[in-house]
């Protein structure tokens, strides 16, 4: 990153010592070049004179480093990296991830922001509902929420990332996990800074931030350190994933059954709950994968209230589906700060479609089906 910044200033200074360096002579043999390419422009392609074009090549041959200038101008953008988290073209590189903690309880329901984000995580909770973690990190969105309480398995998988963890709260077991281990995260309940309330809405379901208020924060409380994960592997364009047809994935999960439907035209997976669209509430677009991974997890409730113990580390049956196929595979996750690794039936590393990806956390009683 710094390289390329710095030739980007480099080349922004280079530019009016070059022009300084334009004798007299170099800048009549540019506006001949001008006029003879004009020109040039009028005559029909393989009808070209000899002498302008000798004239040209001589105009290049002395020009060559205006010429290189002109073009990194001029030529078109490319983006500069890959965003290692769903494989899209990025001008700059974002600074570290932030996990942000969604409730998913009815009255919760719609979500705001979740399209936006570079992949998203479901997760069981107490209550037979889920939460999910919604992780920004070349995302950005201007609403995000609503942001509740946090689990320790939501704290296990933002470490992963290595991201600056975000919630309203938290469970007892949090609370002893915060004391023990160094997490970088923000409390909203103790610095309310950066967020706000929808009072069209009922609390606790109603608690908003935006990747902006939470990036000045995060600035303000010095958790900006540089933190670029390593991601997934990216299909190349137009390689198929090797797998069974599967254009319809159903989750059924004890508040209700996710379900996924391919769409040839979009190449991605929609999200349905119930049968019923899933919408973002502020952007009214329904919520799709590029992928989305099923990882089959065991889970053990564990006090009066019935909050869970979610195991992550260790391995486990995983599915992949994307492109309208599914490829059968395994996790495997050795320590709370390294990532889960998704391989296929062969041991390589499950190859992603660029965009975003969905993953679920499913309890192993739970039986996902798909054809
Ligand atoms: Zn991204």
């Amino acid at each position: 990153m710094l390289n390329a910044l710095l030739a980007k200033q480099f080349q922004r200074k280079r530019m009016p010592m070059s022009y300084r360096r334009l004798s007299f002579k170099k800048i009549l043999l540019v506006i001949m070049s001008i006029i003879v390419l004009a020109s040039f422009q009028g005559c029909g392609r393989g009808t070209s004179p000899e002498k302008p074009v000798d004239v040209i090549e001589e105009a290049n041959n002395n020009e060559t480093e205006e010429n290189e200038d002109d073009e990194t101008e001029t030529a078109p953008l490319k983006p500069k990296f890959t965003c290692p988290m769903d494989g899209e073209g990025i001008d700059e590189m974002p600074v570290r991830p932030v996990a942000v903690t969604i409730d998913n309880y009815k009255g919760a329901r719609p979500q705001s922001g979740l399209d936006k984000a570079d992949l998203v995580y479901e997760v069981p909770v107490e209550g037979g509902i889920t939460r999910y973690l919604a992780i920004f990190f070349h995302g950005k969105t201007d609403i995000i929420g609503p942001v509740r309480s946090a689990r320790p398995y939501l704290i296990d998988i933002s470490r992963e990332w290595n991201a600056v963890y975000i919630h309203a709260g938290q469970s007892p077991q949090a609370q002893t996990y915060f004391k023990n281990t160094s997490v970088a995260h923000i409390n909203e309940m103790f610095h309310p800074s950066g967020f706000w309330r929808d009072k069209s809405r009922r609390a606790p379901h109603n608690l908003y931030s935006s990747t902006d208020n939470l990036w000045r924060e995060i600035e303000k409380l010095g958790l900006d350190k540089n933190s670029v994960p390593e991601g997934f592997e990216f299909r190349n364009e137009g390689e198929a994933l090797k797998g069974a047809a599967a254009a319809e994935l159903l989750i059924p999960y004890s508040y209700g059954k996710v379900g996924y439907s391919y769409d040839a035209q979009t190449e991605e997976y929609k999200r349905f709950l119930n049968g019923n669209p899933y919408n973002d509430l502020t952007s009214g677009v329904q919520l799709s994968a590029a992928n989305v991974i099923v990882q089959q997890v065991s889970v053990r409730a564990f006090d009066s209230e019935g909050r869970l113990e979610v195991d992550l580390i260790g391995e486990g049956k995983a599915w992949l589906f994307s492109e309208g196929r599914v490829q059968e595979g395994t996790w495997r996750k050795d320590t709370v700060t390294e990532r889960t690794w998704f391989y296929d039936e062969s041991g390589a590393q499950m190859r992603l479609k660029t965009g975003q990806t969905w993953i679920q956390l499913v309890p192993r009683k739970v039986q996902v089906s798909y054809k």
